[in-house]
């Protein structure tokens, strides 16, 4: 076992100080990642800096209707917050689909948007990952990749982002607040995850320290019907091989408002602006929904064994378009 510092954070303030003073420190929130991590060598952390207990465990509605959560509310306590379940219960199932009932009891919002890729050559310090070791290789392209990027992906990495509630937060606009060593910021959740490029090794646009303090949800899309839907090998405790979230206002037969977002696809959650363009205006129907769709998914270049994900992309996303039409 390798030794490391262990630090009890009680303000956002001391976190951020305790993580500038140590050499290779990483923020703990629920562990459900990162000590797995540090069990199999990929993560190697001089010291672990607590911020479960930080006071970032509520959820609260904001003056101008947005609704704000913690960074450590556990992933269970947002499943089931009532403005959560009212208002964006796109996100309530996205949470639900994810893990198991034991794990979202103690993974936290934060750490659940920074959970790294399940690409198992990145899991196995054995083989080769531009992601885990720059310019070793990415053992995935020419191995074993039927769970791997089919949009954005690069010659380094074709790894996708792993968590199910991102998918959602992508929908809904959401934004993530980040608090740091140069102040405080805020990021939409669309330009928080990364492409991979020429940098695998970076997931997020997050700078070395910053803490992730809450997500906010805008008031524009509460209450407007949406649902997440997940295409996984078993029923529960497995990732996404596809995950659509979407939020549709359909009046008049008309579509007003359509918001897709795609998990399983690629390395980060996939924004489908351009089916999102393709239907606002259209009258709502199969026609509108697979032309948008298929706009999208031109952009899909599968690898070798995974073109079966952009035929599940479509499937999904168009069912899930016909049952939130009224
Ligand atoms: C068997 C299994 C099955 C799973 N299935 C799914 C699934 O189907 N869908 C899904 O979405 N997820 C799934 N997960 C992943 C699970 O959702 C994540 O492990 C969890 O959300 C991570 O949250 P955490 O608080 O435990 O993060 P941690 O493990 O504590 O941290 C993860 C990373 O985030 C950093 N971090 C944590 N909080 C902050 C913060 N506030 N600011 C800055 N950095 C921070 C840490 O330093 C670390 O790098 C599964 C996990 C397991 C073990
Ligand atoms: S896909 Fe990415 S994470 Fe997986 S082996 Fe290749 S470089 Fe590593």
């Amino acid at each position: 076992m390798k030794p490391f510092a262990y630090v009890r954070a009680r303000s956002v303030e001391e976190a951020t100080a305790a993580y500038a003073g140590q050499p290779r420190a990483r923020y703990l929130g629920g562990g459900t990642n990162l000590v797995d991590l540090m069990k199999l060598g990929v993560e190697q952390p001089a010291a672990l800096i607590d911020i479960s207990r930080l006071p970032l465990a509520a959820v609260d509605e904001l003056p101008d209707g947005s609704v704000r959560a913690g960074a450590t509310v556990r992933n269970s306590d947002l499943a089931a917050h009532p403005l959560i379940r009212d208002r964006y219960p796109v996100l309530a199932q996205a949470i639900l689909a994810g893990a198991s009932g034991q794990l979202r009891n103690v993974a936290t919002t934060g750490g659940n948007l920074l959970q790294r890729t399940r690409c198992p050559y990145f899991q196995d310090t054995s083989k080769p990952c531009n992601k885990r070791e720059p310019g070793t290789g990415c053992g995935a392209r020419e191995g074993v990749h039927r769970d791997h990027a089919v949009l954005g992906h690069s010659e380094q990495c074709i790894a996708t982002h792993p968590s199910d509630m991102a998918v959602a937060l992508a929908a809904l606009d959401a934004r993530v607040e980040l608090s740091g060593p140069d102040g405080q910021r805020t990021l939409p959740v669309t330009e928080f995850h990364r492409l991979p490029g020429d940098s695998p090794q970076r997931d997020t646009e997050i700078a070395p320290g910053e803490l992730i303090t809450g997500v906010v949800l805008p008031p524009a899309v509460a209450g407007l019907p949406s649902a997440y839907r997940k295409a996984r090998d078993r029923a529960s405790y497995a990732f996404a091989l596809a995950s659509v979230a979407v939020v549709l206002d359909v009046t008049d037969g008309v579509v007003r408002h359509a918001r897709i977002a795609f998990g399983g696809l690629a390395h980060r959650p996939w924004r489908a602006r351009r089916a999102e363009e393709a239907l606002v205006g259209e009258r709502a129907g199969d026609d509108a929904f697979l032309r948008a769709l298929d706009a999208e998914l031109a952009a899909a270049e599968p690898l070798r064994d995974n073109a079966y994900k952009v035929a599940l992309a479509r499937n999904l996303a168009g069912d899930v378009l016909r049952r939130l039409t009224p």
